[in-house]
């Protein structure tokens, strides 16, 4: 607790840096007012002096109420007029933080820490925005869409019908279907499930903070309104991290097999048997494959698939799968204008009719 003697200057005459102890100007001579500014210079020595530290202990000045000496708290009569203390005031006390300690004399205020203005921001360049607009640009120009000149070279078409037999087959489920015949049963795993089996005994660190103690620090200063300040002293708790191994009892579950009864059965089923196919170019009219239907026979699912095959002006080849309707709207050797994209990937639009009319 640290005390140390500060300063103050005389509003009167304006004498800078008398002594704190001193309660009469050295320039003009007048007491040291009541509500004096004391104020504490960085390099102020502590005091170690016997008789200034109990003069500073002895508590705030006072100021006489008839003549306005300055008077120390232990005398009982005004040194100027030596009226007895009665009702005069006595000096004001401060406590400051660590940052408001007043360092330097006059009537401003400590100066807090103002924010130092900020440079004015720079715009951000325009470089960056348009160099990637014009990438984008350029991958829309390369994957966006291109028409081209072409003739119908060739069409093709293949239609497919399914013949499906109603046979009799084995099967197995875990309850027998309608019109099954059952053949045989026997166990057999449906499922699985977790059971706990037991626990193991596993260890691991843990950490914790543990309050260790105090740690007594300056965290200001308090004007004893005599001339001199003394150091405030806060506290605050100090931690330390301690790691220990503490055992845990971790699960351990096995795989059980859930067991049920399966079926094995005969039943009759609709299954493919043979596809006919039909095939042919622009010379045919596609048809569908005749098929011969046995007795235990019927058809089944029916498969059609047009292709345009194109020639463009550049003597390069395309081919486009289409509708029914747009295969047979089309014939071999007419001029269409094409629309794709510029890599030759994907679907090939036919635009039409085409732009010239031709
Ligand atoms: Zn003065
Ligand atoms: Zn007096």
């Amino acid at each position: 607790m640290a005390i140390r003697e500060g300063r103050w200057d005389c509003p009167t005459c304006g004498t800078q840096g008398l002594l704190g102890r001193q309660v009469r100007c050295d320039g003009c001579g007048n007491p040291r007012p009541e509500g004096v500014r004391f104020y504490l210079p960085e390099d102020a020595p502590e005091v170690t002096d016997a008789a200034r530290l109990s003069e500073a202990s002895a508590g705030a000045d006072w100021v006489c109420e008839h003549c306005g000496a300055s008077a120390r708290a232990g005398q009982t009569h005004c040194p100027g007029c030596g009226a007895v203390r009665g009702s005069s005031p006595g000096q004001q006390t401060h406590e400051y933080g660590m940052d408001e300690v007043p360092r330097s004399g006059g009537r401003q205020q400590p100066v807090r820490a103002l924010g130092a203005a900020a440079p004015p921001r720079k715009r951000r360049g325009w470089k960056g925005p348009a160099a990637l607009v014009a990438l984008v640009g350029g991958l829309v120009w390369w994957n966006g869409p291109k028409e081209v000149t072409a003739t119908i070279a060739a069409k093709e078409w293949s239609r497919a019908v399914e013949v499906q037999e109603y046979r009799t087959v084995k099967e197995e489920d875990w309850s027998v279907p309608q019109g099954g015949r059952q053949t045989n049963s026997f166990r057999a795993v449906r499922d699985y499930r977790q059971v706990l089996d037991h626990y193991e005994t596993r260890s691991r660190q843990v950490s914790e903070r543990v309050q260790t103690g105090t740690r007594t620090y300056t965290c200001g200063q308090e004007d004893m309104g005599n001339g001199y300040f003394r150091d405030k002293t806060c506290t605050e708790p100090e931690y330390e991290t301690r790691y220990h191994t503490e055992t845990y009892q971790d699960p351990v579950y096995r795989r059980e097999p859930i067991y049920d009864t399966k079926f094995a059965y005969e039943i009759e089923r609709w299954l493919p048997d043979d596809t006919s196919w039909a095939r042919g170019d622009a010379s045919r009219q596609p048809a569908w494959p005749t098929v011969q239907i046995d007795r235990n026979e019927r058809e089944g699912a029916r498969i059609e698939r047009y292709v345009l095959r194109f020639t463009d002006e550049d003597g390069k080849t395309h081919e486009q799968e289409v509708s029914a309707e747009q295969f047979a709207r089309y014939r071999q050797g007419q001029p269409v204008t094409l629309r794709m994209k510029r890599s030759g990937s994907g679907k090939i639009e036919i635009v039409e009719p085409e732009k010239d009319g031709s």
